[in-house]
């Protein structure tokens, strides 16, 4: 292994890419704003039973995906392989639900899975996730939907779809889960591995699976939403109502059940026309168990993942990335010595104003000065020579137009009007 090679599956986000990163940031925190999701930070690690009860033992994640470790307290610590537990786990440590429900939270960061990696599938990528805590309306549902439908319109990407389904409660997902057994026994010989071990632990798993033999299965299978009890129903209508009344468009897709044990009720996904095999962009639903279930009271809850590479990339095709370019407000060029001398002290105090300048640190020629300022893009050029610094008076080119301004030396804010004035 190459010391210059990093991990397969992680990325460096290095100048020129971070732009955007940092815009979708903005654009991001923006959107949570309007909603009045407030943002939460967890560890980048957990106790791995967090995961193992909250995504469920028998989920892809759990079984093969973590990177787990025994840490040297003999703990046994879990890189987190997504958000909703972490922030679950975070809200009951923190008593966040004494106060007024529901609570809104965002959480923006890295997640880590022992994926195969392929374009848009990584070991470590980022989520930006937005969760209702305290509340079982549908209301809540859709609205969980409409702020990344909303994050999406802001950066100018379209064609996404989002798909729906209910996968009910408990009470109605027992008598569908016998339904299931029943339906796939027969067939087991035609199902991969993994779905004969999960037929009688988690067959609901069955519809999730990839494999192109299970999918010739499980085209006749049972639906769920046949099985829905009334308060389930009730809710799903309730959804789709408000998806009606906000305008949002979806596709009912009765097999989606999402990779996590602890969804109920709505599940939702969102893909891009723009990707390939790896299209969702983004996929949460409602998790009306998983507080109890990590130790806390009863109380129902909904969230949604945004997949940002994913958003970045299906950005990417579609033309939506262009930055205008940046560069320095002001490179002062210098001839060394005591010039280079006032040349520093001049970027010092305009630095200090909030200036992006720059200045050569070697003592190279005026030529390469000049090239080093066209290179870096920058708005302004001053130069400081013997003259200039004997009289304290210099000139400033704009670098656009050509046109050369008189400063004095000494009078900075005369400068910073200058050249901040054309921060572009
Ligand atoms: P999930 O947490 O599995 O519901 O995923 C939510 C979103 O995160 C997906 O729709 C993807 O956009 C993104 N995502 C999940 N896994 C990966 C991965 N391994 N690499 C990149 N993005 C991912």
């Amino acid at each position: 292994m190459a010391l210059t090679s990093r991990p397969r599956g992680t990325n460096d986000i290095i100048p020129g890419e971070i732009e955007l990163w940092l815009e979708l940031e903005e654009k991001i925190r923006s959107v949570c704003k309007a909603y009045g999701y407030q943002e939460l930070r967890t560890p980048l690690f957990e106790h791995t039973e967090l995961f193992q009860r909250g995504i469920g033992d028998a989920t892809d994640i759990v079984e093969k995906e973590m990177y787990t470790f025994m840490d040297r307290g003999e703990r046994s610590i879990t890189l987190r392989p997504e958000g909703t537990a972490p922030l679950v786990r975070a809200y009951i440590e923190n008593n966040l639900g004494s106060g007024a429900l529901p609570v809104k939270l965002f959480y923006y960061g890295p997640m880590f899975r022992y994926e195969r990696p392929q374009a848009g599938r990584y070991r470590q990528f980022t989520q930006f996730g937005c969760e209702a805590l305290g509340s079982a309306d549908p209301l809540l549902d859709v609205e969980t939907i409409a702020l990344p439908l909303a994050l999406y319109e802001s950066c100018g990407l379209s064609g996404f779809e989002v798909e729906i389904n209910s996968i009910g409660c408990p009470t109605c997902r027992a008598a569908y889960r016998e339904k299931l057994i029943e339906f796939f026994t027969p067939h087991r010989d035609d199902l991969c591995k993994s779905c004969q071990g999960r037929l009688e632990r988690n067959p609901m798993r069955l519809l999730d699976c990839k494999v192109e033999s299970c999918h010739v299965v499980m085209r006749d299978a049972p639906e769920i939403t046949e099985y829905l009890c009334t308060d389930c129903s009730e809710h799903f209508e309730g959804v789709l109502t408000y998806l009606d009344a906000f305008k949002i468009p979806y596709t009912l897709n009765s097999r989606l059940v999402r990779g996590f044990d602890y969804y109920t009720r709505t599940v939702f996904e969102v893909v891009s026309s723009e990707l390939g095999s790896q299209n969702a962009i983004g996929a949460g639903g409602r998790y009306d168990g998983l507080i109890e279930e990590v130790g806390g009271k009863p109380t129902p809850a909904v969230g949604y993942a945004v997949g940002v590479e994913r958003l970045l990339l299906a950005l990417k095709g579609q033309n939506k990335l262009q930055l205008s370019p940046t560069g320095p407000n002001c490179y002062v060029a210098h001839f060394g010595g005591a010039t280079k001398l006032k040349a520093a002290q001049i970027v010092q105090a305009l630095r200090a104003r909030g200036l992006w300048m720059e200045l050569d640190y070697g003592d190279r020629s005026m030529k390469a000065q000049m090239k080093a300022a066209n290179r870096l893009n920058s708005q302004f050029v001053l130069v400081i020579g013997e003259d200039e610094m004997a009289n304290n008076r210099a000139v400033v080119r704009n670098m656009e137009n050509g046109q050369e301004e008189p400063v004095s030396l000494e009078d900075m804010e005369q400068l910073t009007k200058i050249v901040g004035a054309w921060a572009k």
